[in-house]
């Protein structure tokens, strides 16, 4: 059985510029599967949290510091600069960006797994 955060880690992570969140500021509530729904209100719940409020365009768990529930953001969020079809805006991206076959079977591991 494959964990959810087995494909969290066939994505490398990397810094962004400090202050910036751009692609959250722009696609409304990120699309999410049942099981990233349940990490979601868990981590809430545990952090004495509540759900996020959409604001316009901008991600309803994006706050003044950044994602608020970065940890178990979901996979839609996880590729943003890490390969050709989510290059970053402000040009930051891994040491290594992803082929597109790689994330292309990043995405067919998540709905087979997880639909
Ligand atoms: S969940 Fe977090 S990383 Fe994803 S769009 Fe919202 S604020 Fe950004």
């Amino acid at each position: 059985m494959i964990d959810i955060e087995d494909i969290h880690k066939l994505i490398q992570e990397f810094l962004c510029t400090p202050g910036c969140h751009e692609c959250c500021q722009n696609f409304g509530v990120p699309s999410r599967t049942r099981v990233e729904d349940e990490r979601i209100k868990t981590f809430l719940r545990s952090n004495s949290m509540q759900p996020g409020v959409a604001q316009g365009n901008s991600c309803p768990y994006l706050n003044e510091t950044g994602c608020s529930i970065y940890p178990v953001r979901p996979l839609i969020c996880r590729p943003y600069g890490t390969s050709p079809n989510y290059l970053c805006k402000m040009g930051v991206m891994p040491l290594r960006l992803l082929h597109e076959d790689e994330e292309s079977e990043i995405f067919q591991l998540y709905q087979t797994h997880f639909f």
